[in-house]
This record gives C-alpha cells, structure tokens and sequence, in this order.
C-alpha cells in the first residue's frame, strides 16, 4: 500500500515536525484498537477498524487530530481453523521496527505499587491531501520493567480484570502523558472512542487541580458502542485499590461515588458531549442509563478504503470528486448498467478464486451469492438461517451459495460452536446448496467479501446491534443489505431500492424478548420470494437497487460524513476545507 511506505519514508521527519506543531492539533482520539490497514495487527473487530477509518477521513478532510492507542507487540490472533471447524488461534508476529519510529519520549504510570515506564511509537497517516495524523501506540516492554509489566501492551483483549485494568491505566493516564511530553499542550478535545480510554479524565483531574470536575468535564468527549450493560467494563474497588494506588482510588470515589468503577459512567459523567452510534443506538442507550444526554453520529466506514477496484475506477471516471466527498455519490444512479454489473462481476470473480484456493470448492459466478462475515459473538446469531434446514433446502437448493468467515474470541466458547455449526452443515448438504468458511477474517479478507458477494446478510438479536459497519462497505460496491432492522439498517433500508428487512420494523427503544423463529421465516420468505427471483429474473431491476444502495446508501454512510458531524456538533472545530 502506497500509504505505508510512505510513511517509512517520512515517518521520522514528520514527527520531529510534529513535535514542533503539536501545539497547533486540538483534538486527541483514543481507542483501546485502532485498525489502519492489514498490516498493523492492533485491532480485533468494528470499533478498531471504525477508528482506523475515522482517522483516515479526518487526515483526509484536514481535521487537526492525534491519536493513540496501545501497541499490542503480539496482534490479535491468527485464526486458523481444524477439518473438525475447532478454531486454532495462532499468534501475529509482527515488527513494529519496520512500520513505525520508535520515540525517545518517556513517561511513567504507577501500578500496583510499581513504576511502570511507558513509551510510544509514532506512526503517520497521510490523507489524500498530503495532510498528516499522527498515531502514537504505546509500549510497555522495556528493559527498564519486570517481565510482567513488559507484558502489559501484548495482548489485546487477552488477560483477566486486572490486565484489563492496568492496560486501561496505560491507555487514559500514560496516553495523556506521553501527548503532554510530545508537546500537546493546547488540546480541547478528548475523544474517548468507548469507554476505554476513561481514565483521562483522572489524569486531567491531577492536572487541573483535583477537584475541578466542571473543567474537565469541558475537555471530555464520549462516543459509546455497546447497547447492552453487560458490555461495559467494570472495576471493582477491592481492584481498583490494589492496581490503582490510594490516592487515585480515592479520586475515584470522589468522582464516582461508591460501588465501583463502571468505564462508561466515568464517560458519561465526565464528557461536555456523548453520543452512541446510531438513531436507534441513541435510544437504547438514553433508556439504558437514564440520560437525555445521549446524541447520535451514525457510524459509516472510509470510502477509498473500501471501494474495490472496479467500481475505484467506474467513480473515477463518472463522479470524480468523490474521492474527496463521497456524498457525491449520490449521483450514482447515471452509471451505466453493464458497466455496473462487469465491475461486480470482476469482484466476484476474485472472491471466486479466493475461494477456490483456500477450500478447493468452485463457486459459479452466475449463482446468487449470499455473504455473512462479522466476528462470531453469539448475538449476531451467524446460524439463524439454519433454524429450519428443511426449508433453507427448499428455498435455496442449486440457487445460492454461501460464504462465512469470522473469528470467535478466544474465550468465547458459545461462538465456536457456531463455527462448528455452520462447518458441519456445509458438510451435510454443500451437494444441494455450497457453503464456505473463510478463515482469519481480517481487513483484507473484507476488502475482498463485502465486494463480492451479491448480497450480505446480518441477522443479529435486535437491538443488539449498535450500528455495524460491514454492510456500510457492502453499499460502496453496490452489494445489498439483507439484513434485521438494528443499528445502522434502519436509516439506511429502503425496501426493494436499497436492499431488504428480515423481521418486523423496530418500535421505540424497547428490549423485550421476541420470537426469534419470526426472523428465521421472514428470511426464508424473503430469499424465496423476493431475492431469488430478483436476482434470476429482473436483473434491470437488480442493477437499480445496486445503484440506489451506491446513491442513497453509501453518499451518506460514510466517514467524511462522520468525521464532518464530530466536527459540528462535538469538536467545535471547522475542518480545513479543500
Ligand atoms: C468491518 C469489519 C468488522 C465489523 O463488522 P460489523 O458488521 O460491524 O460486525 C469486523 N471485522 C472486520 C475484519 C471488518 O472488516
């Protein structure tokens, strides 16, 4: 990617000139994951990669912006999987040394009693204006520290509570630091990019003179993702004061009350602005934690990033400015039909020989392919279209394929077994309908599938889903979602222009048990009578909705779109225009 070695060949200079600018950048983004590109193993799943695109849109747009994160010296798993469908998790062996410029900048955090030395690694990225953002990730493994703490910026979400902890200390307290000895000193803005990154504001607390929380406050943005209360990290005291210290413990208390330490009060008690990630989110999350304080950015992905190829081209030469706002694509609808359906079928053809390579199986190019790719987390329900086999065979026998990818969380047993699920069943009756696993799904991997296949399908327990972003890459290649309406769905579904609903159409922000077997039928019905026939026998009806899914979809879902909302309604900052 021209994008990396560019940054070998400038990444030294421009940050001894960002040394001497910092003053001049305002807003700080933290996330515990950022994902820039395959190469950088420092993300899991949606929020690193939203980060990593966010960042891209604000060097794009010229948005004066710093990030940090954590290093993660062993990546996120390589997912390998056994002919049993058991998930093998291997290790990314990665060399910071060759992405990134290590900093002589040092800073300390105490845990547990010890002084732990932190420092960063600084890597740009350069927007398509020739504008940088620095991105620093920390780093723990230093002579200078006990093998234990050496081990503290490794793993992301590997560990217990108390690795959790210490990380998170590193990421709100040593992350501001280390910004502070760079020369930061004229930021307005801590965007905390999920509850993670909470911490700052005990940092900014000492900074500031210990009890003025209004003026921190001031200084604090807060973006939520999780919808559910058992997705938020949580601390208890007895934790807190063995990893913490007592003074920052009793900060806390201060701060917090008693109880413990919930990472996304501490966001929303201490944040001037706090938004969840979709419409929808918003009102979960206002009846979640009692607040009318919540406002909305819906999420969106980076165009350049995720246009394929042959559609990069088709924009290129009907709509050439929307590499520089892809609202512009909105004009979609004048691409000419075969030029829309040679540069899909390009983009089939190379999952197709993905495919091939990976599992020996050949999937036909004139067969409606359906794709589900998200990480395995049982609430995403990966295997809701095997509720009812028999009908699934019905519907679907020698009219289309499937492709799954995903990984499950190491700990998350439940997930496996839905990789297994869905492994045995392509067994049991790839004869009548072809189904394949693709392994490690990653960046790359989903370049490849939210490009290729017709139509992608998300099926998660409503509202579990915050906004999701897969189906957002899908739409900037003309692939329709079908898809429950959650998240960011809803504001983006048009029935039969922009794709399809599975399942009833949400009511206020309840989170009331429903029939979940609904959804399964509502599926079958759908494929069966509108899908499948769509797809065989009105393929000018088919390009149409390619072309409003690109139109009315991804003009809008997209984070130029995002990064310009923070800009207005959180940051107070204009972004520089062109
Ligand atoms: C986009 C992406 C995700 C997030 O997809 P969702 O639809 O939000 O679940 C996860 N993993 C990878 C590798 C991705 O590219």
């Amino acid at each position: 990617m021209s994008v990396l070695n560019y940054a070998e060949n400038i990444s030294e200079s421009l940050l001894t000139t960002f040394e001497r600018n910092a003053i001049f950048r305002k807003i700080a983004y933290f996330s515990m994951e950022i994902g820039i590109s395959q190469d950088l193993p420092t993300y899991s799943g949606g929020l690193g990669i939203l980060a990593g695109d966010i960042l891209k849109s604000a060097a794009d747009l010229g948005v004066p912006l710093a990030a940090v994160t954590l290093l993660y010296r062993k990546g996120y798993f390589r997912q390998e999987l056994t002919e049993e469908g058991d998930q093998v998790e291997r290790p990314v062996e990665w060399e910071p040394e060759k992405l990134m410029s290590r900093l002589d900048n040092r800073v300390s955090v105490e845990l547990e009693g010890r002084t732990v030395q932190v420092r960063a690694w600084g890597y740009v990225y350069v927007g398509h204006s020739g504008f940088p953002l620095p991105i620093y990730f920390l780093d723990t493994d230093l002579e200078a520290n006990s093998p234990g703490d050496r081990s503290l910026t490794w793993e992301l979400y590997g560990g217990d509570n108390r690795y959790r902890l210490c990380q998170e200390m590193i990421l709100g307290v040593a992350g501001l630091r280390i910004l502070r000895d760079l020369g930061y000193n004229n930021i307005k803005t801590f965007h905390l990019n999920e509850g993670h990154a909470g911490f700052i504001s005990l940092e900014l607390t000492r900074e500031l003179g210990y009890e003025d929380f209004d003026k921190v406050r001031d200084e604090v943005i807060f973006t939520t993702h999780t919808p559910v209360p058992a997705g938020h990290d949580y601390f208890p005291y007895d934790l807190i004061n063995s990893v913490v210290g007592e003074s920052n413990s009793n900060r806390l208390r201060r701060m917090l009350g008693g109880g413990g330490v919930s990472m996304t009060e501490l966001g929303l008690n201490f944040s001037r602005y706090v938004n969840a990630v979709s419409k929808k989110h918003a009102e979960v999350s206002r009846k979640m934690f009692g607040t009318e304080k919540v406002d909305y950015v819906t999420n969106g992905v980076h165009s350049t990033t995720w246009t394929c190829p042959g559609f990069a081209r088709l924009y290129d030469k009907y709509i050439p400015a929307w590499r520089n706002d892809p609202s512009r694509l909105i004009q979609a609808l004048q691409l000419p039909d075969e030029d829309i359906w040679k540069a899909h079928q390009a983009a089939k053809m190379r999952l197709f020989a993905r495919v091939l390579e990976e599992t020996g199986e050949e999937f036909d190019a004139d067969v409606l392919t359906i794709g589900f790719a998200r990480r395995a987390a049982t609430y995403k329900r990966a295997d809701l279209l095997f509720s009812d086999v028999r009908r699934l065979l019905d519907v679907c026998s020698g009219q289309v394929q499937f492709i799954f990818a995903g990984k499950a969380h190491p700990h998350d047993k439940p997930a496996k077994e839905i990789i297994k699920r869905i492994f045995d069943l392509a067994k049991e009756i790839g004869a009548a309908i072809p189904i394949v696993f693709l392994e490690n799904y990653n960046m790359e991997l989903a370049q490849v599938l939210t490009a290729g296949v017709d139509v992608w399908l998300n099926t998660p327990i409503r509202p579990r889903e915050a906004s999701g972003t897969s189906g957002m890459k899908c739409v900037h290649n003309g692939v329709m979602n079908f898809s429950v309406l959650d998240g960011w769905w809803i504001e983006g579904w048009i029935e039969d222009v922009t794709g399809w609903s599975i399942g009833p159409a949400p009511h206020e922000a309840d989170l009331i048990e429903y029939d979940e077997m609904q959804d399964a039928q509502d599926l079958y019905n759908k494929l069966e009578e509108k899908v499948i026939p769509t797809y065989y026998s009105d393929r000018r009806k088919w390009i149409y909705m390619m072309k409003n899914t690109i139109a009315l979809n991804a003009s809008y879902f997209n984070t130029h779109r995002v990064v310009k909302e923070y800009c207005e309604k959180a940051y107070g900052t204009i972004f520089r225009a062109h």
